[in-house]
């Protein structure tokens, strides 16, 4: 069974020395082990942005692609090969600026990928611009003046567009991230996971210490359901979005692949000649 040093490659990331994207990188190749996973069965589809670097430092299958499609290209792998575990990753800016009509629709079809984004509310690759992650006030050099936008709450719209699995969590957590990305990734079904990723080198309000004055963790409450949908999205309204853990996760709907009709055929007439995926693959 390989172990998370076998899905680290040669390649040195080239992110900041302190970077949050380290830990996220750290967490998946933890959590692909501890799953039991093999590098040959997992797929790491990126987009656009420093977090996008991401694909190219993982022992897997993996693809670097464009700005704000790294949701459709996964799923179009994922609908493709059945038995690969599929991640794709990227961004705050890649997934909920120019990728969000793709984020809210991969939301609502309920493939079973796992979208892990890097939200360090700010770009970072093109050295600090305003996000929809940036916080009201906030300046950049694309808002001097600081953003006169509202912020996006990304948990918020994944609950109102269906989501089946919503999870957050802080880089500097690698206890609690790796183990909502090994669920994520048990999840039957599309999960989100977003992570408070720190941009140490443009974002000088969002940093460390002050995720860590800032974050609720929902792991202290007991009482805490994370079936419980209006719980959840009053948890998220309560925090100002600033909370981490598994915050909802439906587990009664199927996924778009065990729902489609053309799969289920599949599925079937791969029982009947008794063949894998694989064998039927070559018929
Ligand atoms: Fe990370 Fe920011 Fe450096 Fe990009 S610019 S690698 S997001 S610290
Ligand atoms: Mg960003």
């Amino acid at each position: 069974m390989a172990t998370f040093k076998e899905f680290r490659n040669n390649l040195k990331p080239n992110w900041c020395p302190g970077c949050g994207d380290f830990s996220v990188q750290a967490a998946i190749q933890r959590a692909a082990a501890n799953i039991g996973l093999e590098p040959e069965q997992l797929a790491v589809i990126s987009g656009i942005g420093c977090s996008g670097r991401i694909s190219g430092y993982i022992h897997a299958y993996g693809l670097h692609g464009i700005h704000g499609r790294a949701l459709p290209i996964a799923q179009g792998v994922k609908l493709a090969n059945r038995e690969l575990t599929v991640i794709a990753s990227g961004g705050d800016g890649d997934g909920f600026a120019i990728g969000m009509g793709h984020t809210v629709h991969a939301i609502r079809r309920n493939v079973d990928i796992t979208y892990i984004v890097m939200d360090n509310q700010i770009y970072g690759l093109t050295k600090g611009q305003t996000s929809p992650r940036s916080a009201e006030g906030f300046k950049t050099k694309s808002t001097p003046e600081g953003s006169i936008e509202s912020t996006l709450s990304p948990l918020e719209v994944a609950l109102s567009a269906g989501a089946t699995f919503v999870a957050q969590s802080f880089s500097s957590d690698l206890k609690q991230l790796t183990a909502l990305i090994e669920a994520g990734l048990q999840h039957k079904g599309f999960s989100l996971i977003n992570v408070f990723s720190p941009c140490v080198t443009f974002n000088k309000i969002n940093t460390y210490d002050w995720f860590k004055e800032h974050i609720v963790n929902l792991d202290q409450f007991e009482d805490y359901d994370p079936s419980n949908r209006i719980a959840a999205m009053t948890k998220i309204m309560e925090t100002g979005g600033l909370l981490t853990g598994l915050v909802y996760q439906d587990k009664s709907r199927k996924s778009y692949e065990d729902m489609a009709v053309g799969f289920q055929q599949e599925a079937l007439a791969k029982q009947e000649l008794k063949l894998s995926e694989g064998e039927f693959a070559k018929l």
